[in-house]
């Protein structure tokens, strides 16, 4: 079972200095898959920059010539809490190029599944705009070219970042090829991701969300996946997952008050493994989105690189257990709001 990972140094080029979103992230996680021995098992895939063609896919020029300028020109703020440097558009070109590469290895049968270990995130970014941490959306610009350069009819996006993917919903909302599927705090930045927002037209019951309580933890996250996941992958029937994995929900990380631990990210990476195998093939790619504390987010990856690989992932949490417990909150008549609403 051969698990590729996409890395580059590249993308520390994105040097956004004191913010959270920042190489250290990278490096830290790296440095723990190394000192694990588990990057010998695994499968080296080199990034390449996304073709403008590729990027066209997904962006509008004008977005796509606004980030390389701003880039150019030495760095500076797109919105509120989103920076470039010099070095930020080759890092977003290989970070969006990287993800569509790993797709494109597993599509082709190189791989069997890969974990994108890229920066900066995507799934905030629009068709038009940069925001939230997010230049290009890499996810999306991967599921689009598995659309539109090989063929495949029916990509399924899961995103469990503790943020709506709200770029990533916007792109695909009247998409019938790409089903879009979110886990999420609410309420909470940026805002979208309400049980109503479920598509139009042909991409009517395409987007499914699952807005969360804050303080919800792994038991609120692992019955979602089974109860409404699962059931939604099934009647789609994709043939590839890629995975928007955002380990900001981890209990550590101060940017949710979610009380996910390293276990149930281990164990979400296996309901997402086992839903690739019984579905399409195993294909399934991960693509790093958020994850702001160091080691909850390194431990974090590791597990779930663990999972793919076919390794028994520890249940217990290194950083110790959640302050706030997690897995009390009663998100039934949630979950049935969203069954209703997706006859599912
Ligand atoms: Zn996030």
């Amino acid at each position: 079972m051969s698990v590729g990972l996409v890395y580059d140094p590249v993308f520390l080029g994105h040097d956004t200095g004191d913010h959270v979103e920042n190489g250290r992230r990278l490096e830290r996680t790296v440095g723990l898959l190394g000192s694990s021995d588990l990057r010998r098992g695994l499968v080296s895939v080199a990034p390449e920059p996304a073709s403008m063609e590729d990027l066209l896919r997904v962006h509008s020029a004008q977005h796509v010539a606004r980030v390389d300028r701003s880039s150019s020109s030495g760095g500076g703020w797109l919105d509120g809490d989103t920076v470039t440097s010099p070095g930020s558009y080759e890092a977003a070109l290989y970070a969006a190029g990287g993800v569509a590469r790993a797709a494109e290895a597993v599509i082709n049968g190189d791989i069997e599944s890969a974990f994108a270990l890229v920066r900066p995130p995507g799934h905030h970014a629009t068709r038009t705009d940069a925001m939230g941490f997010c230049l290009f959306n890499n996810v999306a610009i991967a599921a689009r070219t598995a659309v539109q350069k090989h063929g495949l009819d029916r990509v399924l996006i899961v995103d469990f970042d503790v943020h709506h993917g709200n770029g990533t919903q916007d792109i695909f909302y009247s998409d019938s090829q790409v089903m879009y599927i979110s886990t999420h705090q609410y309420p909470l930045y940026p805002g979208t991701g309400r049980v109503e927002e479920t598509g139009v037209a042909g991409g009517l019951d395409h987007t499914v969300n699952i807005p969360l309580p804050p303080w919800s933890g792994d038991g609120e996250y692992l019955r979602a996946f089974q109860e409404i996941i699962v059931p939604a992958a099934r009647r789609f029937c994709p043939q590839i997952i890629l995975v928007s994995a955002g380990y900001d929900a981890h209990w550590a990380d101060n940017i949710s008050s979610m009380q996910v631990t390293v276990g149930g990210y281990a164990r979400m990476a296996a309901v997402l493994k086992r839903l690739a195998e019984e579905l399409c093939q195993g294909r399934v790619v991960f693509a790093l989105e958020g994850g702001y504390h160091l080691d909850a987010l390194a431990h974090s990856v590791k597990a779930s690189i663990e999972v793919l690989l076919g390794l028994p992932a520890g249940e217990d949490d290194p950083l110790g257990l959640p302050p706030h417990g997690g897995g009390t909150m009663d998100i039934g008549p949630l979950l049935q709001r969203i069954k209703t609403a997706h006859g599912l």
